[in-house]
């Protein structure tokens, strides 16, 4: 019992020396006395000791400070009384308080930040799309050519563009589905393949409606590209494609396949001629420009270029712009 006594002693000796340096609590008598008339003895560390109220040096809350669950509140309430009591003392008191037992600043009221409101900032542009070649085919959907080509893509694991004639749509819709369903890049060539340079404004807007009413009607499809029949085309096609939501696809690479109609001197040209970013132009209405295409994607690759969709090469095309490579 005397060794539980010196203990309470000293702790409460402790607790009021929080408060009051000494030598303003001297008589460690009393304050044993106050320990034991309040409650269990103080056995600083041990988990049954009740928390001590900074301030006044006594038991917070009698048995009831025990219980886990109240302990939380009466640490707080702990802490708010002894900062109001330390608040209260004479400045040079407060000083002789060693730090590590003043009360801990009360927390700082969170800064707020006023974050203007700014306008919308345009989309970052997409990534380039490395070694990237487009192959396209002019003037489908027809059947045997245009279908032996799908084979081919297929089997070489090929996207490629079908630049299509709103009047062979109607024709051959299944066709056009097909090249749909495969993932291939599908572009407005026109209805009928008129010189759109050489028309009229309302039937510039005619052969462009009609073939994307075709392409809507029969595949769901809205197209992002014009290829204008012969590459021929002024500022009016270039703004009716914009006004429709369509760039230009010109080409860099030309095969000249619908002219000499030669097998490997379409694979020869297409390869030789390209590039990171190059648009090759071929026709799918032709067999030697379809037995080509799997010399052509086996040169690519063997170049280090990848033949992609125009889709995939040109992400987010500007409408009314004329591309005739990916930059
Ligand atoms: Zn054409």
């Amino acid at each position: 019992m005397k060794r539980l006594l010196a203990a309470v002693s000293s702790a409460a000796i402790l607790s009021a020396a929080m408060l009051v340096p000494a030598p303003a609590v001297a008589d460690s008598s009393q304050v044993t006395q106050i320990a034991l008339l309040q409650g269990p003895p103080v056995i600083p560390g041990h988990p049954l000791s009740p928390i001590l109220d900074r301030g006044t040096g006594l038991p917070i809350g009698g048995s009831s400070a025990l219980t886990a669950g109240s302990s939380q509140r009466a640490a707080l309430a702990a802490e708010e009384g002894w900062r109001r009591a330390y608040e209260g003392l004479p400045t040079q008191v407060q000083q002789a308080v060693p730090p590590h037992l003043r009360p801990p600043e009360p927390a700082a009221p969170a800064e707020v930040t006023v974050v203007p409101v700014q306008e919308p900032s345009p989309a970052p542009e997409p990534p380039r799309c490395y070694n990237c070649v487009a192959i396209t085919y002019d003037d489908g959907p027809v059947p045997g050519t245009t279908e032996r080509l799908l084979d081919t893509l297929k089997r070489k694991g090929v996207h490629a563009t079908f630049f299509v004639v709103g009047q062979n749509v109607h024709a051959h819709p299944e066709i056009l589905r097909r090249i749909r369903d495969e993932g291939h890049t599908i572009g407005n060539h026109s209805y009928s393949h008129p010189d759109l340079a050489r028309q009229a404004d309302g039937t510039i807007a005619a052969q462009l409606d009609d073939t994307n009413a075709a392409l809507s009607r029969h595949g769901g499809i809205t197209p992002r590209w014009v290829r204008p029949p012969y590459g021929s085309y002024d500022s009016r096609v270039a703004a009716a494609a914009g006004a429709r939501g369509m760039a230009l696809a010109i080409w860099d690479v030309d095969t000249a396949d619908w002219q000499h109609r030669n097998t490997a001197t379409t694979c020869q040209r297409a390869v030789a001629g390209a590039r990171e970013g190059s648009v090759i132009l071929m026709h799918d209405i032709h067999e030697p420009t379809v037995a080509a295409a799997e010399c052509i994607i086996d040169g690519l690759r063997a170049k280090g270029l990848r033949p992609v969709g125009l889709d995939e090469m040109i992400k987010r095309p500007d409408t009314g712009h004329v591309y005739r490579r990916a930059d």
